[in-house]
Protein backbone atom coordinates (compact mmCIF):
# COMPACT_ATOMS: atom_id res chain seq x y z
CA UNK A 1 0.00 0.00 0.00
CA UNK A 2 2.88 2.39 0.75
CA UNK A 3 4.39 1.25 -2.28
CA UNK A 4 1.50 2.46 -4.36
CA UNK A 5 0.94 5.56 -2.46
CA UNK A 6 4.31 6.24 -3.03
CA UNK A 7 4.25 5.55 -7.04
CA UNK A 8 1.06 8.18 -7.11
CA UNK A 9 2.93 10.74 -5.08
CA UNK A 10 5.76 10.65 -7.31
CA UNK A 11 3.92 11.76 -10.60
CA UNK A 12 2.97 15.26 -9.17
CA UNK A 13 5.02 17.64 -10.79
CA UNK A 14 5.11 21.06 -7.88
CA UNK A 15 6.31 23.98 -10.22
CA UNK A 16 9.52 25.22 -8.62
CA UNK A 17 10.56 21.55 -7.74
CA UNK A 18 13.35 20.38 -9.80
CA UNK A 19 12.10 16.78 -9.35
CA UNK A 20 9.34 15.03 -7.61
CA UNK A 21 8.45 14.97 -4.05
CA UNK A 22 9.94 11.35 -3.21
CA UNK A 23 13.17 11.53 -5.67
CA UNK A 24 14.08 14.60 -3.70
CA UNK A 25 13.10 12.56 -0.36
CA UNK A 26 10.63 14.77 1.03
CA UNK A 27 8.28 11.56 1.49
CA UNK A 28 9.73 8.44 1.82
CA UNK A 29 7.63 5.34 3.50
CA UNK A 30 9.11 6.43 7.04
CA UNK A 31 6.67 9.26 6.42
CA UNK A 32 3.17 7.33 5.65
CA UNK A 33 1.39 5.89 8.82
CA UNK A 34 -1.40 3.30 7.59
CA UNK A 35 -3.82 2.35 10.52
CA UNK A 36 -6.67 0.23 8.52
CA UNK A 37 -7.84 2.74 6.55
CA UNK A 38 -6.53 5.73 8.19
CA UNK A 39 -3.91 7.18 6.36
CA UNK A 40 -1.61 9.93 7.47
CA UNK A 41 1.23 11.10 5.22
CA UNK A 42 3.59 13.36 6.43
CA UNK A 43 5.87 15.64 3.81
CA UNK A 44 9.23 16.32 5.27
CA UNK A 45 9.59 19.61 4.01
CA UNK A 46 13.07 21.62 4.03
CA UNK A 47 13.42 24.85 5.87
CA UNK A 48 14.40 26.66 2.53
CA UNK A 49 11.72 25.31 0.55
CA UNK A 50 11.37 27.13 -3.17
CA UNK A 51 8.37 25.49 -3.96
CA UNK A 52 4.89 26.67 -3.10
CA UNK A 53 3.90 25.33 0.17
CA UNK A 54 0.40 25.99 0.17
CA UNK A 55 0.16 23.51 -2.90
CA UNK A 56 1.40 20.46 -2.03
CA UNK A 57 -1.56 18.95 0.37
CA UNK A 58 -4.20 19.45 -1.88
CA UNK A 59 -1.94 18.06 -5.06
CA UNK A 60 -1.54 15.18 -2.94
CA UNK A 61 -5.09 14.91 -1.62
CA UNK A 62 -6.01 14.51 -4.82
CA UNK A 63 -3.65 12.09 -6.18
CA UNK A 64 -4.96 9.91 -3.38
CA UNK A 65 -8.49 10.21 -3.62
CA UNK A 66 -8.99 7.21 -6.25
CA UNK A 67 -7.64 4.82 -3.71
CA UNK A 68 -10.67 2.95 -2.38
CA UNK A 69 -8.57 1.60 0.09
CA UNK A 70 -8.08 5.08 2.08
CA UNK A 71 -10.95 5.91 4.29
CA UNK A 72 -9.28 8.78 5.74
CA UNK A 73 -6.11 11.01 4.75
CA UNK A 74 -4.39 13.62 6.58
CA UNK A 75 -1.55 15.47 4.76
CA UNK A 76 0.26 17.07 7.64
CA UNK A 77 3.54 19.24 6.48
CA UNK A 78 6.84 19.29 8.73
CA UNK A 79 10.33 20.22 8.90
CA UNK A 80 13.21 18.86 10.00
CA UNK A 81 15.11 21.97 11.44
CA UNK A 82 14.05 24.86 13.65
CA UNK A 83 11.06 26.28 12.09
CA UNK A 84 11.07 29.30 10.27
CA UNK A 85 7.22 31.11 10.35
CA UNK A 86 5.83 30.63 7.11
CA UNK A 87 4.75 34.42 7.39
CA UNK A 88 7.48 36.70 9.23
CA UNK A 89 5.00 38.66 11.62
CA UNK A 90 4.86 42.70 10.86
CA UNK A 91 5.30 44.30 14.25
CA UNK A 92 3.11 47.25 15.04
CA UNK A 93 2.99 49.26 18.10
CA UNK A 94 -0.79 50.15 18.98
CA UNK A 95 -0.62 53.95 18.62
CA UNK A 96 -2.45 55.28 22.08
CA UNK A 97 -5.65 54.86 23.34
CA UNK A 98 -6.53 53.12 19.87
CA UNK A 99 -9.08 50.29 20.96
CA UNK A 100 -6.72 47.00 20.68
CA UNK A 101 -9.49 45.08 18.89
CA UNK A 102 -9.11 47.25 15.92
CA UNK A 103 -5.19 47.45 15.45
CA UNK A 104 -5.38 43.33 16.00
CA UNK A 105 -3.84 41.33 13.10
CA UNK A 106 -6.73 40.34 10.62
CA UNK A 107 -6.79 36.53 11.23
CA UNK A 108 -9.81 34.85 10.01
CA UNK A 109 -12.21 33.72 13.00
CA UNK A 110 -12.70 30.11 12.93
CA UNK A 111 -16.10 29.12 12.47
CA UNK A 112 -18.17 27.53 15.56
CA UNK A 113 -15.20 28.88 17.95
CA UNK A 114 -16.46 32.12 19.88
CA UNK A 115 -13.33 32.60 21.74
CA UNK A 116 -9.71 31.61 21.56
CA UNK A 117 -7.01 32.48 24.36
CA UNK A 118 -3.81 31.78 24.53
CA UNK A 119 -1.81 30.08 27.86
CA UNK A 120 1.96 30.83 27.17
CA UNK A 121 5.12 30.60 29.12
CA UNK A 122 8.34 32.41 28.82
CA UNK A 123 10.19 28.92 28.65
CA UNK A 124 9.71 25.16 29.39
CA UNK A 125 8.93 23.36 32.52
CA UNK A 126 7.08 25.95 34.34
CA UNK A 127 4.07 24.00 34.19
CA UNK A 128 1.98 25.93 31.43
CA UNK A 129 0.45 22.37 29.83
CA UNK A 130 -0.80 21.41 33.48
CA UNK A 131 -2.00 24.85 33.68
CA UNK A 132 -3.71 25.17 31.05
CA UNK A 133 -5.38 21.69 31.32
CA UNK A 134 -6.67 22.74 34.78
CA UNK A 135 -7.83 26.17 33.65
CA UNK A 136 -9.72 24.21 30.47
CA UNK A 137 -11.31 21.88 33.28
CA UNK A 138 -12.07 25.05 34.94
CA UNK A 139 -13.98 26.70 32.23
CA UNK A 140 -15.95 23.41 31.17
CA UNK A 141 -17.06 23.49 34.99
CA UNK A 142 -18.59 27.12 34.61
CA UNK A 143 -20.39 25.25 32.04
CA UNK A 144 -18.92 26.67 29.01
CA UNK A 145 -18.15 24.89 25.74
CA UNK A 146 -14.61 24.13 25.99
CA UNK A 147 -11.85 22.76 23.65
CA UNK A 148 -8.07 22.86 24.58
CA UNK A 149 -5.50 22.46 21.93
CA UNK A 150 -1.87 21.21 22.19
CA UNK A 151 0.08 23.39 19.81
CA UNK A 152 3.28 22.63 21.47
CA UNK A 153 4.88 20.34 19.08
CA UNK A 154 7.50 20.05 20.39
CA UNK A 155 6.82 18.27 23.05
CA UNK A 156 2.98 17.69 23.56
CA UNK A 157 1.81 16.64 26.54
CA UNK A 158 -1.94 16.36 26.74
CA UNK A 159 -1.90 12.61 25.92
CA UNK A 160 0.04 12.38 29.41
CA UNK A 161 -1.83 15.27 30.94
CA UNK A 162 -5.07 13.48 30.30
CA UNK A 163 -4.23 9.76 29.64
CA UNK A 164 -5.16 9.83 26.05
CA UNK A 165 -3.95 6.92 23.62
CA UNK A 166 -6.66 6.52 21.23
CA UNK A 167 -5.73 8.37 17.69
CA UNK A 168 -8.85 11.05 16.53
CA UNK A 169 -11.03 9.91 13.65
CA UNK A 170 -10.67 11.27 10.56
CA UNK A 171 -13.75 12.23 8.52
CA UNK A 172 -14.08 13.83 4.95
CA UNK A 173 -10.97 16.14 5.86
CA UNK A 174 -11.60 17.36 9.08
CA UNK A 175 -9.95 15.52 11.97
CA UNK A 176 -12.73 14.52 14.67
CA UNK A 177 -10.46 15.69 18.39
CA UNK A 178 -11.04 13.73 21.68
CA UNK A 179 -13.42 14.44 24.11
CA UNK A 180 -12.27 13.77 27.73
CA UNK A 181 -13.57 14.64 31.19
CA UNK A 182 -16.65 17.34 29.45
CA UNK A 183 -13.97 18.83 26.46
CA UNK A 184 -12.61 18.34 23.38
CA UNK A 185 -9.12 17.82 23.31
CA UNK A 186 -6.71 17.94 20.14
CA UNK A 187 -2.66 17.02 20.43
CA UNK A 188 0.30 16.76 17.84
CA UNK A 189 0.41 13.97 20.07
CA UNK A 190 -1.96 12.10 18.93
CA UNK A 191 -0.71 11.78 15.55
CA UNK A 192 2.46 10.90 16.45
CA UNK A 193 3.64 7.33 15.40
CA UNK A 194 5.36 6.13 18.51
CA UNK A 195 7.12 3.32 16.70
CA UNK A 196 7.71 6.44 14.14
CA UNK A 197 9.27 9.53 15.63
CA UNK A 198 10.17 10.78 11.79
CA UNK A 199 5.92 12.00 12.07
CA UNK A 200 6.18 15.05 13.73
CA UNK A 201 10.28 15.36 14.13
CA UNK A 202 10.26 18.78 14.09
CA UNK A 203 7.38 19.98 12.70
CA UNK A 204 7.03 23.30 10.50
CA UNK A 205 4.79 25.21 13.26
CA UNK A 206 2.79 27.37 11.21
CA UNK A 207 1.25 25.38 9.00
CA UNK A 208 0.85 22.50 11.89
CA UNK A 209 -1.28 24.97 14.13
CA UNK A 210 -3.46 25.95 11.83
CA UNK A 211 -4.15 22.42 10.93
CA UNK A 212 -4.92 21.88 13.87
CA UNK A 213 -7.44 24.39 14.63
CA UNK A 214 -8.72 25.02 11.28
CA UNK A 215 -8.90 21.27 10.36
CA UNK A 216 -10.56 20.39 13.26
CA UNK A 217 -14.00 19.61 13.74
CA UNK A 218 -13.94 21.47 16.86
CA UNK A 219 -17.92 21.95 16.10
CA UNK A 220 -19.18 24.63 18.95
CA UNK A 221 -16.90 25.93 21.80
CA UNK A 222 -17.42 28.60 23.65
CA UNK A 223 -13.35 29.07 24.30
CA UNK A 224 -10.66 27.17 22.86
CA UNK A 225 -7.90 27.03 25.09
CA UNK A 226 -4.31 26.88 23.01
CA UNK A 227 -1.60 25.40 24.94
CA UNK A 228 1.20 27.23 23.19
CA UNK A 229 5.07 25.94 22.08
CA UNK A 230 7.13 26.98 25.37
CA UNK A 231 9.35 30.20 24.82
CA UNK A 232 9.09 33.32 22.46
CA UNK A 233 10.40 32.66 19.43
CA UNK A 234 9.42 33.73 15.75
CA UNK A 235 7.01 30.57 15.74
CA UNK A 236 5.15 32.14 18.68
CA UNK A 237 4.93 35.26 17.74
CA UNK A 238 3.47 34.14 14.31
CA UNK A 239 1.12 32.12 16.04
CA UNK A 240 0.07 34.98 18.60
CA UNK A 241 -0.37 36.97 15.45
CA UNK A 242 -2.05 34.22 12.76
CA UNK A 243 -4.72 33.11 15.53
CA UNK A 244 -7.42 35.08 16.33
CA UNK A 245 -6.76 35.36 20.62
CA UNK A 246 -9.04 37.18 22.44
CA UNK A 247 -6.37 37.24 25.25
CA UNK A 248 -3.87 35.55 26.59
CA UNK A 249 -2.41 33.98 29.99
CA UNK A 250 0.94 33.99 30.81
CA UNK A 251 2.51 31.31 33.30
CA UNK A 252 5.34 32.03 35.22
CA UNK A 253 7.14 30.48 38.15
CA UNK A 254 8.14 32.51 41.59
CA UNK A 255 11.96 32.41 40.03
CA UNK A 256 13.21 35.97 38.79
CA UNK A 257 14.56 34.00 35.90
CA UNK A 258 11.67 32.88 34.61
CA UNK A 259 9.92 36.23 35.57
CA UNK A 260 12.43 37.93 33.01
CA UNK A 261 11.11 35.17 30.43
CA UNK A 262 7.90 35.87 31.60
CA UNK A 263 8.39 39.02 30.50
CA UNK A 264 9.26 38.68 27.11
CA UNK A 265 6.07 36.63 26.92
CA UNK A 266 4.07 39.75 27.87
CA UNK A 267 6.31 41.85 25.31
CA UNK A 268 5.78 39.39 22.64
CA UNK A 269 1.76 39.65 22.86
CA UNK A 270 1.72 43.33 23.23
CA UNK A 271 3.75 43.37 20.23
CA UNK A 272 0.68 42.16 18.05
CA UNK A 273 -1.64 43.51 20.31
CA UNK A 274 -3.29 40.85 21.89
CA UNK A 275 -4.65 41.50 25.02
CA UNK A 276 -2.91 40.01 28.65
CA UNK A 277 -5.41 38.66 30.82
CA UNK A 278 -2.94 38.01 33.43
CA UNK A 279 -0.31 36.67 35.10
CA UNK A 280 -0.32 32.90 36.86
CA UNK A 281 1.98 31.74 39.41
CA UNK A 282 2.67 28.70 39.21
CA UNK A 283 4.76 26.39 41.68
CA UNK A 284 4.08 29.07 44.18
CA UNK A 285 4.36 28.11 47.93
CA UNK A 286 5.33 24.25 48.44
CA UNK A 287 2.87 22.80 50.65
CA UNK A 288 4.20 19.88 52.53
CA UNK A 289 1.72 16.39 51.78
CA UNK A 290 2.99 15.11 55.10
CA UNK A 291 2.48 18.08 57.55
CA UNK A 292 0.71 20.43 55.14
CA UNK A 293 2.82 22.89 56.44
CA UNK A 294 3.67 25.67 53.52
CA UNK A 295 7.33 26.80 52.38
CA UNK A 296 8.56 29.50 50.26
CA UNK A 297 10.97 27.13 48.17
CA UNK A 298 11.23 29.57 44.92
CA UNK A 299 10.56 32.67 46.87
CA UNK A 300 6.90 33.89 46.68
CA UNK A 301 4.83 36.59 45.22
CA UNK A 302 7.44 37.53 42.66
CA UNK A 303 4.67 37.59 39.97
CA UNK A 304 2.11 38.87 41.65
CA UNK A 305 4.59 41.82 42.31
CA UNK A 306 5.94 41.70 38.65
CA UNK A 307 2.54 41.91 37.48
CA UNK A 308 1.51 44.86 39.03
CA UNK A 309 4.96 46.75 38.45
CA UNK A 310 4.04 45.63 34.40
CA UNK A 311 0.47 46.85 35.09
CA UNK A 312 -1.30 43.28 34.11
CA UNK A 313 -3.89 41.12 35.57
CA UNK A 314 -2.32 39.17 38.42
CA UNK A 315 -4.58 35.68 38.17
CA UNK A 316 -3.83 33.95 41.22
CA UNK A 317 -0.76 31.43 42.90
CA UNK A 318 -0.70 28.07 42.31
CA UNK A 319 1.15 26.33 45.12
CA UNK A 320 3.80 23.65 44.49
CA UNK A 321 1.81 20.23 45.09
CA UNK A 322 2.58 16.72 45.20
CA UNK A 323 -1.00 16.10 44.20
CA UNK A 324 -1.09 18.66 41.43
CA UNK A 325 2.24 16.37 40.11
CA UNK A 326 0.76 13.22 40.69
CA UNK A 327 -2.69 13.80 38.98
CA UNK A 328 -0.76 15.97 36.04
CA UNK A 329 1.45 12.62 35.04
CA UNK A 330 -1.91 10.42 35.64
CA UNK A 331 -3.53 11.90 33.32
CA UNK A 332 -6.28 12.64 36.36
CA UNK A 333 -6.00 16.61 36.35
CA UNK A 334 -6.86 17.81 40.24
CA UNK A 335 -9.94 20.06 38.63
CA UNK A 336 -11.74 16.70 37.81
CA UNK A 337 -10.10 14.21 40.43
CA UNK A 338 -10.31 16.12 43.50
CA UNK A 339 -13.26 18.20 42.43
CA UNK A 340 -13.99 20.05 45.50
CA UNK A 341 -10.09 19.74 46.58
CA UNK A 342 -8.54 23.30 47.40
CA UNK A 343 -6.87 22.92 44.20
CA UNK A 344 -9.50 23.04 42.00
CA UNK A 345 -10.67 25.92 44.24
CA UNK A 346 -7.69 27.94 42.41
CA UNK A 347 -8.02 26.78 39.19
CA UNK A 348 -11.22 27.57 38.74
CA UNK A 349 -10.92 30.51 40.35
CA UNK A 350 -8.52 31.38 37.48
CA UNK A 351 -11.07 30.32 35.18
CA UNK A 352 -14.11 32.60 36.36
CA UNK A 353 -11.84 35.29 35.88
CA UNK A 354 -11.11 34.46 32.52
CA UNK A 355 -14.36 34.27 31.53
CA UNK A 356 -15.39 37.04 33.32
CA UNK A 357 -13.19 38.99 31.02
CA UNK A 358 -14.13 36.90 27.63
CA UNK A 359 -17.60 36.85 28.29
CA UNK A 360 -18.81 40.55 30.19
CA UNK A 361 -21.94 40.79 31.80
CA UNK A 362 -25.30 39.60 30.58
CA UNK A 363 -23.39 38.59 27.13
CA UNK A 364 -26.07 36.12 25.28
CA UNK A 365 -25.52 32.31 25.86
P1 LIG B 1 5.40 22.89 30.84
O1 LIG B 1 4.16 22.73 30.03
O2 LIG B 1 5.62 24.31 31.28
O3 LIG B 1 6.63 22.30 30.22
P2 LIG B 1 4.25 20.85 32.58
O4 LIG B 1 2.84 21.30 32.74
O5 LIG B 1 4.52 19.70 31.67
O6 LIG B 1 5.19 22.09 32.21
O7 LIG B 1 4.81 20.57 34.04
C1 LIG B 1 6.12 20.14 34.29
C2 LIG B 1 6.12 19.22 35.50
O8 LIG B 1 5.74 19.96 36.65
C3 LIG B 1 5.10 18.09 35.39
O9 LIG B 1 5.65 16.93 35.97
C4 LIG B 1 3.91 18.57 36.22
O10 LIG B 1 3.20 17.50 36.80
C5 LIG B 1 4.60 19.38 37.29
N1 LIG B 1 3.78 20.49 37.81
C6 LIG B 1 3.22 21.50 37.12
N2 LIG B 1 2.57 22.36 37.94
C7 LIG B 1 2.73 21.86 39.20
C8 LIG B 1 2.30 22.27 40.52
N3 LIG B 1 1.62 23.38 40.70
N4 LIG B 1 2.65 21.46 41.55
C9 LIG B 1 3.36 20.33 41.38
N5 LIG B 1 3.81 19.91 40.20
C10 LIG B 1 3.50 20.66 39.11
Amino acid sequence: MKKVILARISTIKIPGLVSDLVTLGLITDNEISIDGGKVIVSVNVPNKFPGDLEQIKPMIEDKLSGLNEIETLLVVLTSERAPEPVVKPKLRKRPIDAPGADMRPKSAAIPGIRTIIAVASGKGGVGKSTTAVNIALGLRSLGLKTGLLDADIYGPSLPRLMAIDQRPEIKGDRIIPIERYGIKVMSMGFLMQEDNPVIWRGPMVVTALMQMTREVDWGELDVLVLDMPPGTGDAQLTMAQQVPLQGAIIVSTPQDLALIDARKGLKMFKNVDVPIFGIIENMSTFVCPHCGESSDIFGHGGAEEDAKRLGVPFLGAIPLHMDIRENSDLGTPVVVSQADGPHAAIYKNIALKIATRLFPESDDD
